[in-house]
């Protein structure tokens, strides 16, 4: 990425923040609540920022700034990924531990939201130097976090290996085993059986339902997909296992595009672990072109900022389901309400991860593991429920679905700070 595209990247991700605090703002009003609870709600309760000192394999020292936000705690410990990217910002850090209180109180989770981030490239680092800046990271962040305080889990660039590196670190540190301290662990170490997939899983139970109320049928509809990681890959899986038609996908290098379909078993096999496939096709198109192109439903499953007022009037997708957290600034919802389009937002696409998360944390507590049927069940009833409200609230109400969802996702968190006595 040039200087130049990294500069507008920190640019574009600080305004998630305030586009965050506009809709919590707007929901709030709505409910009839007063000011005061949109100032406690603004901003997380704490967020730390660390420096990681991490001894690379060329013998130099390298200081990485971390941070660990905690945005509200009135309803249970908090919870949410930590992302490993060069671009984490504190704003955005802030911004997606608000979208995880969203998100827990749209699923009806006891937790709050968190989040973490690490300002690092994973992918010129070796698993020795990500070894040590997992466990530094949670060194620095220890006396914040544990299995009822605050519970971290994978997200951008991290995965499995990772979670299993910080667990055992914390568990050295508190000197005794906590596999509840972190979740998408692997199986061995107590990770819930359908973990890995469960994030794509809950974006196709939310798309079905979405595709039954606008009348279109999940099997023979033209999707694109922007992003191949964990999100991107499995739900690309899902949706051709479905029937469906996946004429385009991306990566950070670009985007390819069919519109008689993808070999998506044959592009699942040649994704490296960081979710690249495209550099493999000389034959691709850009990002910013691949969300443009025809379809029935658009799926923005990477990063931050990618449908905006710039684009959103091209979009021909008749339903936009966002999988990545963020991918649509206000304007652009604006505009896509306006065109009919139905926007799926991210604090109710996206929010299989922390349902399967929590369900991770239980099973740790009882010490007792469920069938991965079991589990894909009881998320299928908590998401298909959680659509439902969501869509009927923003009929009745008329308002977008991204308003109405973070209305049902505020409401227990602001009951639960009045029975506290917060406000
Ligand atoms: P990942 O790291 O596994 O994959 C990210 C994908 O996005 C990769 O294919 C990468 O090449 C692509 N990408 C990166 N920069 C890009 C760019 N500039 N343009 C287009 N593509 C780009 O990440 P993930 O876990 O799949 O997460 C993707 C999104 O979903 C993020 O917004 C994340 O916060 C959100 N999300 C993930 C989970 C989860 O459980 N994995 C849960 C909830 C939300």
């Amino acid at each position: 990425m040039s200087q130049q595209s990294q500069v507008m990247d920190v640019q574009e991700k600080n305004g998630v923040l305030q586009r965050t605090q506009q809709v919590i703002r707007l929901a709030l009003r709505k409910m009839g609540y007063e000011e005061a609870v949109y100032e406690l709600l603004k901003e997380p309760l704490r967020i730390l920022t660390v420096r990681i000192p991490v001894k690379m394999d060329n013998g130099e020292v390298k200081v990485f700034t971390g941070y660990r936000a905690q945005h509200n705690d009135a309803v249970g410990p908090t919870k949410g990924g930590v992302r490993f990217h060069p671009n984490v910002t504190e704003e955005e850090v802030k911004a997606l531990s608000m979208w995880m209180s969203m998100k827990c109180g749209i699923a009806d989770l006891p937790y709050g939201g968190g989040k973490g981030g690490v300002q690092c490239d994973p992918q010129s680092m070796s698993s020795r130097e990500l070894e040590l800046l997992s466990r530094g990271y949670v060194h620095a962040i220890s006396q914040l976090v544990g299995p009822t305080k605050d519970i971290p889990a994978p997200d951008v660039y991290t995965n499995s290996q990772i979670m299993a590196w910080m667990m055992d670190e914390y568990s050295r540190i508190r000197e005794f085993d906590s596999p509840g301290f972190i979740t998408g662990k692997p199986l061995v170490l107590g990770g819930s059986k359908g973990r890995e997939s469960s994030t794509a899983l809950g974006v196709t139970i939310v798309l079905s339902e979405a595709c039954k109320v606008i009348g279109i049928p999940v099997a023979g509809s033209r999707i694109i997909i922007q992003g191949f990681g964990n999100a991107g890959s499995f739900l690309a899986k899902f949706l051709h296992d479905a029937g469906a038609k996946v004429i385009g996908i991306s990566d950070a290098y670009g985007a390819l595009y069919d519109p008689e379909g993808l070999d998506i078993d044959y592009l699942l096999e040649r994704r490296d672990s960081f979710g690249m496939v495209t550099n493999l096709f000389p034959n691709r198109i850009t990002n910013e072109q691949l969300l443009i192109q025809d379809c029935d439903i658009l799926v923005p499953a990477a990063i931050e900022n990618q449908i905006t007022e710039a684009n959103a009037a091209q979009i021909k997708a008749k339903m936009v389901i966002e999988a990545a957290n963020g991918p649509t600034t206000m304007q652009a919802t604006q505009i896509l309400t306006d065109r009919g389009v139905l926007l799926v937002p991210d604090v109710l696409g996206s929010a299989g991860g922390v349902v399967v998360s929590y369900f991770e944390w239980v099973q740790n507590n009882q010490g007792y593991y469920w069938s991965e049927e079991e589990v894909n069940e009881k998320l299928e009833k908590i998401l298909i429920s959680s659509f439902h409200k969501i869509y009927e609230t923003s009929r009745e109400e008329k308002i977008d679905m991204r308003l109405s969802a973070y209305i049902i996702g505020l409401k227990k968190m602001v009951e639960a700070m009045k029975w506290r006595g917060w406000i």
